[in-house]
C-alpha cells in the first residue's frame, strides 16, 4: 500500500505544481478565481475525480470544487470533509515551477542552482529524511506544496478508496478552493452544498504537526476628532488629532505587540493610520487565543480613548470594535468529533501528533466560524513554504494520506 501511495502522490504532486496557479489579490474582489491557471487546476481535479469513479463532482462559477463520495455502509455515520486550496502565494514567483526529485537524499546541502542552496544546517528536519525522496525547486520559484501537497494527498486517498471498494466508509466531501493566499478563499463559500459535520484542511507543514487553534480577532476603528484653528492663533483653541492619535498609539504596550510576542501570547497592533490635524482614522488589530483576554484589551482601548479625551479637552475619540473571527477551538469545543477522530487516527498509526497554535486564521477557521463545522488543519509535509528554499518530503506526504485514510476508517466506526 505504501509503495503505491508513494508513486501516486509523487506523480500527482509533480503534475499539480506545474500548473501556474499563483493568485492575485489585486483582482480577487472582482474575479474568482483571481487567475486563469487556478481554473485549469480546478478543472483538472474535477475531471480526475470523475475518472477515479466519483460520480457527484460539482464545480461552481467561482471555481469551488465539491465532490461527494457516498457512504457504502448500511448504518449512518457523520459525513467527513477534506479541503485544500489550488492557489500558490506570490511572496516569490509562484508560476513556472520546475520541480526536481531527489531520490535517496544524502543528508548534505542541496544545491538548487548556481546561486541558491538549501543548507542542511539551517534545515534540521532534513535529517529525518536521509535516504528518502524529496522534491525541491530550481531556485527561481516556490514549490507549491502549500497547498498542492495537500491536494495530492487528498486525491491519493480518494484513489485508494475507489480502488478498494471493500473499505467501509461513511459519506465524504472533498473540497478544493481558490485564492486562499489572498484571504478571500472562503468569501461566498456555498456552505449549503456541504453535508459534512466535521472537516479537515490539509494545508499545514511539517510532519505530524496539526493545528486546531487560531486567534480570536478584533478590528478596532478609532476616530480622533480634533479642533482645527489658524496656527498663528491656536493657543488654547486648537486640538490636534494627530497628537491625540500618537498619544494613543504610544500608550499601547510594546511588550504586547506582534513583534514582541509568539506562541500563545496575544497582542495590540496599530495597523493603519490616516489623517490630519482635524481628524485621524486609526485601525488597531487585537489578537488573542483567549476570548476574555481579547475582551479585556477592547476595554483597555475604550479606557484609553476616554483618557485621551480627558488629556485633550475639546477633542473627541470614537471607538468601534468588531469581531472578525473566533478561535476555532471555541467552536470545536462542543464538537469534539474532529479532534478526537484526528488524534485517534494518529495514535492508531503510531504518529506523535503535535498540536500547534496558528497565529492567524485559516480557511478552516472560517468554516468553523461561518458554518459551525469544526475544521482542524493537517500537515502536508511541505517545509519552507512560500520561498525558493521550499522542499517537500515524500514520506511525510504519504503519512498525511495515511492519516486521511485512517480518519475515514475510524469515522466509519463512529
Ligand atoms: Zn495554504
Amino acid at each position: 500500500m505504501i509503495t503505491r501511495l508513494k508513486e501516486d502522490i509523487l506523480k500527482r504532486f509533480l503534475r499539480y505544481v506545474q500548473v501556474d496557479t499563483m493568485s492575485d489579490d489585486r483582482v480577487v474582489d472582482t474575479k474568482r478565481p483571481s487567475t486563469d491557471g487556478q481554473w485549469d487546476l480546478l478543472k483538472m481535479l474535477a475531471s480526475e475525480l470523475v475518472e477515479l469513479g466519483v460520480d457527484d463532482v460539482h464545480i461552481d462559477e467561482k471555481g469551488i470544487v465539491i465532490a461527494k463520495i457516498p457512504s457504502n455502509m448500511k448504518k449512518a455515520v457523520p459525513v467527513v470533509g477534506f479541503m485544500a486550496h489550488v492557489d500558490t502565494a506570490d511572496d516569490v514567483p509562484g508560476n513556472g515551477v520546475k520541480p526536481r526529485v531527489i531520490e535517496k537524499y544524502d543528508g548534505g546541502d542541496i544545491p538548487l542552482n548556481e546561486e541558491h542552496s538549501i543548507v542542511a544546517a539551517e534545515n534540521p528536519e532534513l535529517s529525518d529524511y536521509v535516504g528518502e525522496t524529496l522534491v525541491v525547486t530550481d531556485g527561481t520559484t516556490l514549490l507549491g506544496s502549500d497547498d498542492k501537497a495537500g491536494i495530492a494527498e487528498i486525491m491519493s486517498a480518494v484513489r485508494h478508496l475507489m480502488e478498494h471498494p471493500e473499505i467501509e466508509h461513511g459519506g465524504i466531501n472533498i473540497i478544493f478552493t481558490s485564492d486562499e493566499e489572498t484571504g478571500a478563499g472562503m468569501d461566498g463559500f456555498p456552505y449549503e452544498k456541504l453535508d459534512c459535520e466535521y472537516c479537515y484542511t490539509v494545508d499545514g507543514g511539517r510532519r505530524f504537526e496539526i493545528q486546531s487553534e487560531c486567534f480570536n480577532a478584533v478590528t478596532v476603528k478609532v476616530g480622533f476628532e480634533g479642533v482645527s484653528y489658524h496656527l498663528g492663533a491656536a493657543r488654547g483653541r486648537m486640538v490636534n488629532a494627530l497628537t491625540m492619535a500618537s498619544a494613543f498609539i504610544g500608550a499601547l504596550p510594546q511588550a504586547e505587540s506582534p513583534e514582541a510576542t509568539d506562541g500563545r501570547y496575544g497582542y495590540y497592533c496599530a495597523h493603519t493610520i490616516e489623517g490630519s490635524i482635524r481628524h485621524v482614522d486609526l485601525t488597531v488589530y487585537l489578537r488573542d487565543f483567549d476570548l476574555e483576554n481579547l475582551d479585556r484589551r477592547i476595554e483597555v482601548l475604550k479606557g484609553l480613548a476616554r483618557t485621551i479625551e480627558g488629556l485633550y479637552p475639546g477633542g473627541k475619540v470614537d471607538l468601534q470594535a468588531k469581531h472578525i473571527y473566533y478561535n476555532m477551538a471555541q467552536i470545536a469545543k462542543d464538537k469534539l468529533i474532529a479532534l478526537d477522530t484526528l488524534f485517534a487516527a494518529g495514535k492508531a498509526l503510531g504518529f506523535e501528533l503535535k498540536n500547534e497554535v496558528i497565529r492567524g486564521g485559516t480557511d478552516g477557521s472560517r468554516m468553523a466560524n461561518e458554518a459551525g463545522i469544526p475544521c482542524p488543519n493537517i500537515f502536508t509535509g511541505g517545509y519552507n513554504v512560500h520561498s525558493r528554499y521550499e522542499w517537500a518530503a515524500l514520506p511525510a506526504m504519504v503519512d498525511a494520506t495515511r492519516l486521511i485514510l485512517k480518519i475515514i476508517e475510524l469515522g466509519a466506526a463512529l
